[in-house]
């Protein structure tokens, strides 16, 4: 599901229906116009969380695959973070489970308003959710992630005259062109940075290091280097 609209539709079914039997006054046109209905809600509700509105966990898998491939054919990472709600299980004694899912619900409603109108917001499960980021790649997820944990941790859910406080830990992944991994690779990975953000003590966003981008070519370095008077092969890092 996108950010600003529920999951995604045939376009086609815009279309005014026609009569299967070719007639201009056709009775069961009505009949077909609301079975058309009923088909684009029912596909909605099987890819939507019924508590938070989000995508499900179905539309997650399916969507990232698809991004995945995509990816392989347009060169175009995909990142997806994975977002896990801090000390949820305190919530749910301190508060109740109504409240608990009162606070999943505000939790979605964050999501959706700090990720971009491409970006696919889920709930992956339990108080586990995930954000795909189509044509997106790791450095500039980091910021996506960073804004959605300032705005949890800053923003309190009023329960009757009590403020809720949340915190949540991120990590993230991201999938590159020439990678082979499948969907339940790249949601490992990051699940294995949101355990890193979780051991360093949570409220935190962690993903893999990212690489070294050696933006001067060998010869500005050379003429760099003859400029302040220093040997090119005392400094020199490649081969
Ligand atoms: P951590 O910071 O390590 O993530 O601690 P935690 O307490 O959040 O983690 P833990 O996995 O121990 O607890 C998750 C809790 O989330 C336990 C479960 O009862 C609660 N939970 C899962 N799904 C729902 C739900 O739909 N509604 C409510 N209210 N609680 C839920
Ligand atoms: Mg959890
Ligand atoms: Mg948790």
């Amino acid at each position: 599901m996108t950010a600003d609209s529920s999951p995604t539709t045939d376009d086609s079914s815009n279309n005014p229906p026609e009569c299967p039997a070719g007639k201009i006054d056709c009775p069961i046109i009505a009949e077909i116009v609301a079975l058309r209905q009923s088909v684009t809600e029912l596909s909605e509700l099987v890819r939507t969380d019924n508590l938070t509105g989000l995508a499900n966990y179905r539309y997650f898998n399916q969507a990232l695959g698809q991004e995945m491939e995509r990816t392989q054919r347009s060169g175009q990472p995909t990142t997806l973070i994975m977002l896990d709600i801090d000390f949820f299980k305190k919530v749910n004694d301190q508060w109740g489970h109504e409240v608990g899912n009162q606070a999943l619900v505000h939790i979605a409603k964050l999501m959706l308003q700090t990720v971009r109108r491409l970006d696919i917001a889920c709930r992956y499960g339990g108080e586990e959710f995930a954000i795909i980021l189509p044509n997106t790649e790791l450095s500039a997820s980091i910021p996506v992630a960073e804004r959605l944990r300032s705005s949890i941790a800053e923003t309190s859910l009023t329960v009757g005259e009590k403020q809720l406080q949340l915190t949540a830990s991120l990590g993230i992944a991201s999938y590159v062109l020439g990678e082979e991994s499948r969907v339940e690779e790249l949601v490992q990975r990051a699940d294995h940075y949101l355990y890193q953000a979780k051991q360093s003590g949570r409220n935190q966003v962690r993903y893999a290091p990212l690489p070294e981008i050696d933006v001067v070519s060998r010869e500005e370095r050379e003429a760099l280097f003859k400029l302040f008077g220093r040997s090119v092969k005392e400094n020199q890092t490649e081969p």
